[in-house]
């Protein structure tokens, strides 16, 4: 493991950003518009990471077992996000009517604790290979963390439940993060699973929760967010070392 420290100082920051996001609900309304320049700009760099380094560095683990895993992962998220719940997408929750029951918001808490558990696991799987590439995956996960904050906030809201209990739905994402990277730094053996499985729920979180945030916003600026968060991937990727 490159610098445990690091990777746990990161992961925090990550996991700070999901409580965050939830304040942005409770409290300032008016950045909630923000927050969907973060969803495109995260969505194009977490694309980007996902596709252009933790899959093919997963390959050179193992290339018969990494695809399998990829897809274990994106199937795992899609299970827990949006077959166990029937109603979940990114960004406020305004269809009140759909949140009848305080279950199906703690179910969603559920599937996205799972999923904040694994932006933890590839932090820390990024720094078990290199300290550039734990950089880069902290940035790209880092990006749609105030949004998925703001998210959790505003289901908790949405179903009846109180500020504090949207605080607290924020505090258990933050603590799922953080629990992931400390995994990785106490397992870094395990990165040959861990970065495929993580590269799977990148690609669902990217292409299958942000993307379609995106394409709701009418005209193109959203889109244009998008290609901006690609473009700084690879600017970053080219001004990192060698990974
Ligand atoms: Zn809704
Ligand atoms: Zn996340």
């Amino acid at each position: 493991m490159h610098s445990p420290g690091l990777a746990i100082a990161l992961g925090t920051v990550a996991a700070l950003a999901d409580v965050a996001g939830g304040f942005v609900l409770v409290k300032a309304h008016a950045a909630e518009r923000s927050l969907r320049y973060f969803v495109a700009l995260g969505a194009g760099f977490l694309m980007a990471t996902t596709v252009l380094e933790m899959l093919p560095e997963s390959m050179k683990f193992n290339a018969t077992i990494a695809p399998i895993l990829v897809m274990a992962g994106y199937c795992a998220i899609h299970f827990l996000e949006h077959t166990v719940n029937a109603h979940f997408h990114f960004g406020a929750e305004t269809h009140a009517g759909e949140f009848v029951s305080a279950h199906t918001s703690y179910s969603v808490l559920g599937g996205l604790a799972l999923h904040s558990l694994f932006d933890g696991v590839a932090i820390g799987s990024g720094f078990a290979i290199s300290g550039a590439l734990g950089w880069l995956i902290f940035a790209a996960i880092f990006l749609h963390k105030a949004p998925e904050g703001f998210t959790i906030a505003s289901v908790m809201l949405a179903s009846g439940g109180s500020r504090g209990n949207a605080f607290l739905a924020t505090v258990t994402l933050a603590v799922a993060t953080v629990s992931g990277v400390l995994f990785m730094t106490v397992a870094p053996d395990l990165v040959a699973y861990g970065l495929p499985l993580s590269a799977g729920v990148g690609l669902y979180v990217a292409a299958t929760d942000l993307v379609p945030e995106v394409n709701r916003e009418p005209g193109i600026k959203m889109a244009l967010v998008f290609f901006a968060g690609v473009a700084a991937f690879l600017l970053l990727r080219s001004l990192a070392p060698s990974l």
